[in-house]
């Protein structure tokens, strides 16, 4: 099925983890960025929310229809913190290190056992801006904060995000792996199966 999208995404890491998912599927994928700079404002309290408002700008400035995801970490031990205001958790949208080390000194002391989180991703489709019917899927990924930065891949709060299953960092983990586990991975994976099941946008 020839299927043109445009992925309202900026944050360069997840642009690659999209591209890497999708390329199976043999969509001619565009940016958002090469028809609009301006940002959306990600002001809902829910991921689901956020995603759609992404979906619906990018949909809108590129004439296509939009794939947006919005995710975050949640922290047991900081009730649900960072959450959807994970990307300017210090401050600054998009400053890795500064949420990294932010998130090291929340959680000084606090033992293993009460490290669990989970990253959350919530994925839409929208075949236009104002299509009354998105199509939604949500993704989980278990892990627990280590107390120091781990690995180089990845982005964002990986570095700080044990793996139990690989025994490692989601920042050691190759880019395949990472994607086969992801709350991205299994969130677009599940959205990719819907459309599938519905009519040439
Ligand atoms: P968004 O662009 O508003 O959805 O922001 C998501 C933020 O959550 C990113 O900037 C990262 O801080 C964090 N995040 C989401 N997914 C990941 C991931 O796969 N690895 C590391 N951090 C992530």
């Amino acid at each position: 099925m020839n299927r043109v999208l445009v992925l309202a995404s900026r944050n360069a890491g997840k642009l690659r983890e999209l591209h890497e998912i999708l390329a199976p599927y043999g969509w001619a994928l565009r940016a958002i960025g090469d028809y609009d700079t301006t940002d959306v404002e990600e002001s809902a309290p829910t991921f689901v929310e956020n995603a759609l408002l992404k979906a619906r700008h990018a949909s809108a400035a590129a004439g296509l229809p939009a794939i947006a995801d919005d995710s975050g970490l949640e922290v047991d031990a900081l009730r649900g913190a960072p959450g959807v205001h994970s990307a300017r958790y210090a401050g600054i949208h998009g400053d890795d290190a500064a949420n990294n080390t932010k998130l090291l000194a929340a959680l000084r002391g606090v033992p293993d056992a009460q490290r669990s989180a989970r990253f959350v991703c919530a994925m839409v489709y929208l075949r236009h801006p104002d299509d009354p019917t998105p199509l939604i899927a949500l993704g989980r990924w278990e892990g627990r904060i280590l107390d120091a930065s781990r690995g180089a891949d990845g982005f964002g709060y990986d570095p700080l995000f044990f793996v139990p299953d690989c025994g490692c960092s989601a920042a050691e983990l190759g880019a395949a792996q990472k994607n086969a586990r992801s709350h991205r991975g299994q969130a677009l994976r599940a959205l990719c199966a819907a459309l599938d099941d519905t009519t040439t946008p």
